[in-house]
């Protein structure tokens, strides 16, 4: 038995002892014992009372408390209400903790009752779907996101796949809209932005598209020419015209594959080649003498402009990669009798590599657009001088893991200008003096 037990058993005992003695001295034992008891009980009524009150409305111990039984049961409520009230504390910062985290989340989060009305909904849906994190807590999130698909999303209870749809706010905004439902009948709505990502699927099946139709082109030609071929009697010289044009077709091919595979490398910035201290003068060399080559009999006029003196820090088979393929579109853009320079100099810094024609040119308005892939000004003039449309965007990749920024200045009908500009990071001085050498 503990403690408080005791002393009231005692006290007890103490008031039926002292009844008794008064009531024996006043010769009334029964009725002393009676009002003893009654007192003892009034007491504890008293107490009774006192304690339901403080139970309803109060919350501090009660006061002056000693060792009765009464203080003892304060005492214990009051101790199991102090631990409910830390539990609630802990709660209450989970949720807030919560909250927070949710509000940050770069997705729109809210969270929907039963009816479709918003009890809760995080900074990114009042940009991402247009919302009022105020006044439209509340509302039915079906009034104000009204689109079609949504509102049937919403209703048809069936959420296992998202849907996408745009943005109510931004029509070029593409969103991806998600309900995950939980707890007594709510649910949780998570709409995020994918429009980057959209936009990438899109470059993806455009790609695809280009090229199994770059690849279909000339597999048809060559099964034509197969077609006609098999089985049938030919002259020898039909026999020989046959098998130049599938050369030539298959070499188109090939030329393709090769520009893929060096833009897939590319584009994955994977220069496993090592970067050394390339000698571009002695590599423009080089390149002109191709140049004339790939020229034949339509007898350009080439000038190289070169200083010996610049070196550049590089992959040097990706810059000739770069540097060729603008040779190259000099060549085949500007008609025979064209003059073609390339020049190869310092300049703020930094090194600069041009190729100047005096070729059919380009329209401004289409500038901004030629180093997309398998994009051409004019799609049969490139492809009957063997491009592939990705000779461009191979430059601009290469130019990109070098820091280095394409320009190109061109006026239809007067020739094209195509500078590289090099960071001085990149550009290793070699002894010898800046001088132009100038090769024709
Ligand atoms: P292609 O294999 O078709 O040459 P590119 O990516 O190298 O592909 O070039 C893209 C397009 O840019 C070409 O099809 C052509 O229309 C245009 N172009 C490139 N260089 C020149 C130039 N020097 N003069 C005129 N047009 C050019």
């Amino acid at each position: 038995m503990t403690d408080y037990w005791l002393k009231e058993l005692r006290r007890l005992a103490l008031i039926l002892a002292a009844s008794l003695l008064v009531g024996t001295v006043f010769e009334l034992p029964g009725g002393a014992l009676v009002i003893g008891l009654l007192i003892f009980l009034g007491w504890h009524l008293l107490k009774l009372r006192h304690f339901a009150r403080w139970l309803a409305h109060g919350y501090e111990p009660e006061p002056g408390f000693s060792d009765n039984i009464w203080s003892e049961l304060y005492y214990q409520v009051y101790k199991l209400r102090e631990r409910g009230r830390k539990r609630e504390r802990k709660l209450k910062n989970l949720v807030e903790r919560y909250r927070q985290s949710a509000a940050a989340f770069p997705d729109a989060a809210l969270v929907l009752r039963r009816d479709n009305s918003i009890e809760w909904m995080n900074e990114a849906a009042a940009t991402l779907l247009g919302l009022n994190l105020v006044r439209d807590v509340g509302q039915r999130v079906d009034n104000l996101v009204r689109q079609p698909d949504f509102v049937d999303y919403l209703q048809s209870g069936e959420y296992a796949e998202p849907i996408t749809l745009k943005s109510p706010i931004d029509n070029a905004a593409i969103m991806q809209i998600y309900i995950v439902p939980y707890g007594d009948n709510q649910r949780l709505l998570i709409a995020r932005d994918i429009t980057k990502l959209h936009r990438l699927e899109v470059m993806r099946r455009d790609f695809i598209a280009n090229v199994s139709h770059e690849l279909s082109t000339p597999l048809t030609v060559i099964g034509g020419y197969l077609e006609s071929l098999v089985g049938k009697p030919r002259k020898p010289e039909q026999i020989e015209q046959a098998l130049r044009q599938m050369q030539q077709q298959t070499e188109r091919m090939r030329n393709l594959v090769n520009d893929l595979l060096q833009i897939s490398r590319l584009e994955m910035n994977e220069i496993q080649e090592e970067e050394t201290d390339v000698n571009v003068p002695g590599m423009l060399h080089g390149l002109l003498a191709d140049a004339r080559m790939l020229g034949g009999e339509r007898h350009h006029e080439f000038a190289l402009e070169v200083d010996e003196s610049v070196w550049l820090h590089g992959v040097g088979q990706y810059l000739y990669s770069a540097f060729a393929n603008l040779v190259r579109n000099a060549v085949q853009y500007t008609p025979g009798g064209g003059r073609i320079v390339i020049r190869w100099y310092a300049a703020d810094g930094g090194a600069c590599f041009s190729v100047e024609d005096n070729g059919i040119g380009i329209p401004p308005h289409l500038i901004p657009r030629l180093t997309e892939r398998f994009y051409r000004v004019d799609t049969g003039r490139s492809r009957s001088v063997g491009g592939t449309g990705l000779g461009l965007s191979i430059v601009k990749h290469v130019l990109r893991n070098h820091q280095a920024v394409l320009e190109v200045r061109s006026t239809p009908g007067q020739g094209s200008t195509f500078l590289c500009r090099f960071p001085p990071s990149r550009v290793v001085p070699k002894p010898g003096g800046a001088e132009m050498r100038l090769v024709k």
